[in-house]
């Protein structure tokens, strides 16, 4: 990292300038809200820095469904598991989805059985895998919400071009917008306000969230993950709260545009095609998915090793759906901490840098209790 991005970064992490937004946040909060960060890591972001402990007690900051390890469906994961067990298989995901319980084992056991799971940074790494193994089948865990999509495409049109007949993908990528409908009509639905995810909007831009705020009255704020941004994003948003307003606001102006990346856009819908998805611990949400193109289903890894016959065994005790959805805190599940840690976790919230079961362990939260939802 230069020492100008450093700088710029140390701007968005002033000490003074953050205690001044959260002067300015108790100053014109007149009655509880509850917003929801959607994106894992602006949950980690919020307890790391403490945000949480500042703002004034009628604030709540509920946790959404914004990691992408934590609601890749159950099915998915026993799919990718016996991909990975297989001989002639070399399977490749990010570091995350390692221990990710599936319903009997995850793939570090299958790696400690003598299985080729690697870890990669990026599909591109897959393909060169791929190329220098040509007596193999390939497979990258194409997990994530939009912002990981665009190099998902790249991968499958450049794994094309070269011919490769070796490489696949198994698809579990998920988009934002189907999931604030799905929460915001939800009739348990508590969540007043959003924070939107600033990388998401760096490349999907702001204008899918216009309709949503119009349709359920609700304020949308785009927000990033330093200090600054966090603050910025909360005392945004609880303006529109106090003075009934619904617009869709941006507040990480320095990366995204209401348009957002026309390029990457165009290559999202050059490969993929919206459908449905499952997502873990909260259940079908139509049309939430960006599945593989009919001209790309030879990419498909779910087609090709034929394991769409997987029948599932999710923790009994795990709560992770309630959490992701907002309606319950991770101190509240019976497991937190005691029988669910993250060296022996039962549920994804548990496992990944972005699941909020992992950040209130690590960050000291124990608090428990829900508020009633704010009036
Ligand atoms: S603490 Fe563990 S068992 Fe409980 S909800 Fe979180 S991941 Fe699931």
């Amino acid at each position: 990292m230069s020492s100008d991005t450093f700088a710029l970064l140390n701007q968005f992490r002033n000490a003074d300038l953050v205690k001044a937004g959260i002067a300015e946040i108790h100053k014109i909060t007149t009655r509880p809200w509850a917003i929801m960060e959607i994106c894992g890591g602006q949950t980690h972001a919020i307890l790391r820095s403490g945000l949480d402990e500042l703002l004034p007690e009628k604030i709540e900051l509920v946790h959404g469904p914004g990691c992408p390890v934590c609601v890749t469906p159950l099915k998915l994961i026993d799919q990718a598991l016996a991909i990975a067990s297989q001989p002639n298989v070399i399977f490749t995901t990010f570091g995350d989805m390692m221990r990710v319980p599936g319903s009997n084992r995850d793939l570090f056991s299958i790696k400690a059985a003598g299985g080729q799971v690697r870890i990669v940074y990026s599909p591109l790494d897959a393909i060169r895998i791929a190329q220098e193994n040509p007596d193999k089948q390939v497979v990258f865990f194409a997990i994530g919400f939009e912002t990981t999509v665009p190099v998902n495409a790249m991968s499958v049109i450049q794994a094309k071009a070269l011919g490769l007949k070796n490489y696949s993908i198994l698809v579990s990528q998920v988009c934002v917008p189907p999931a604030m409908h799905a929460i915001l009509s939800a009739p348990h639905n508590r969540v007043q306000g959003f924070l939107a995810a600033g990388h998401v909007c760096s490349v999907m831009g702001y204008w899918q969230y216009l309709p949503i705020a119009e349709q359920y009255k609700i304020p949308i704020v785009v927000t990033g993950f330093e200090p600054l941004d966090l603050v910025e994003g909360i005392r945004i948003t609880v303006k529109q709260l106090e003075a009934g307003s619904h617009q869709v606001e941006n507040a990480y102006s320095r990366v995204v545009s209401k348009e957002g990346n026309k390029p990457a856009q165009e290559m999202i819908n050059r490969v993929f095609e919206p459908c449905d998805r499952g997502w873990r611990g909260i259940g079908d949400i139509p049309m939430s998915g960006l599945g593989l193109r009919k001209e790309f289903s030879d990419f498909n890894a779910e087609n090709r090793f034929n394991v769409s016959d997987i029948t599932t065994k999710e923790s009994e005790i795990c709560i992770a759906g309630q959490i992701l959805q907002g309606i319950k805190k991770p101190p509240e599940c019976p497991a937190f901490g005691t029988l669910c840690t993250q060296d022996h976790p039962l549920g994804a919230t548990m496992v990944s840098s972005e699941g909020a079961c992992a950040a209130y362990l690590r960050y000291g939260r124990a608090r428990t209790g829900t508020p009633e939802k704010a009036s």
